[in-house]
């Protein structure tokens, strides 16, 4: 996969692309990340990229002419016929892990980080072909939306996790929140792991983590259950912490 990371703050991108599993993704070739100033495409002698609105009111607004010419520019060698071009902005769809799993099957994303009071209509009218939000709050720039989708993205491309099974069990990739997970000391300040998961007992451990998961999510997100069709035995779990019977 290629990532274009279009933004007027490439040095914001530097610590985090390459340290951890992003800059071993990178060293190991599962992805080839660039950033791109876009400023370097503003079209007059001062890299002008933002201007006051039309009709008045506080605050610049991104400059349709640069961003176009940058995108343009890493289009021209792009690997794919059809790269996604991502505008970061909190009217976009809501990023979540389905859209992140979508997305890793792409062989070029290229995202815009906007700035100061945002973009130009044409902008989003014209150039882009995804709108994406991280939250319902403002930040001051695309930049960390950016780089929390691109290491969300990277993460599921294959060989970058060493073991392939964890981000399959991941929190929302089943569905459900992830079940509660221990690690050694067994006992650690009076506090126990949950003799099961010491059982080596696997089938037992794997229906402990399953009815983990759901009550978990029943308990902190309802909401992901209305939307999942659920199985008999998962039914039969609800109706048990319904009456108060917990896992
Ligand atoms: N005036 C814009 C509005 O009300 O929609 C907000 C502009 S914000 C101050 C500046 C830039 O930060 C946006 O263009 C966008 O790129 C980025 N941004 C801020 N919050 C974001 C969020 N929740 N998700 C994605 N991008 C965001």
């Amino acid at each position: 996969m290629r990532i274009d990371i279009l933004t007027l703050f490439p040095e914001m991108f530097e610590g985090v692309l390459a340290a951890s599993i992003l800059g071993k993704a990178r060293e190991k070739g599962a992805v080839v990340i660039n950033t791109v100033n876009f400023r370097d495409f503003a079209l007059d002698k001062h890299r002008t990229v933002d201007d006051v609105p039309y009709g008045g009111g506080g605050g610049m607004v991104l400059k349709p002419e640069p961003i176009f010419a940058a995108v343009e520019h890493v289009l021209a060698d792009s690997p794919s016929r059809a790269p996604r071009i991502l505008m970061m902005t909190p009217q976009g769809e809501t990023f979540t892990q389905a859209k992140a799993e979508q997305l890793a099957q792409e062989k070029h994303l290229i995202l815009i980080c906007g700035h100061y009071e945002g973009f130009d209509e044409r902008i989003r009218e014209h150039l882009v072909t995804d709108e994406l939000s991280i939250g319902d709050y403002v930040l001051t720039g695309g930049e960390i939306p950016a780089m929390a989708v691109v290491d969300c993205v990277v993460r599921l491309l294959p060989g970058v996790l060493g073991n392939e099974r964890s981000a399959a069990a991941d929190s929302f990739s089943t569905g459900l929140l992830e079940y509660p997970q221990y690690t050694r000391p067994a006992s650690f300040r009076g506090w126990d792991v949950p003799d099961i998961l010491l059982s080596g007992h696997h089938a037992n451990i794997e229906e402990w983590r399953n009815r983990q998961a759901l009550y978990r999510t029943w308990l902190r997100r309802p909401d992901l259950l209305e939307r999942r069709p659920l199985d008999e035995k998962q039914k039969r779990w609800i109706r048990e912490f319904e009456q108060g019977i917990k896992p």
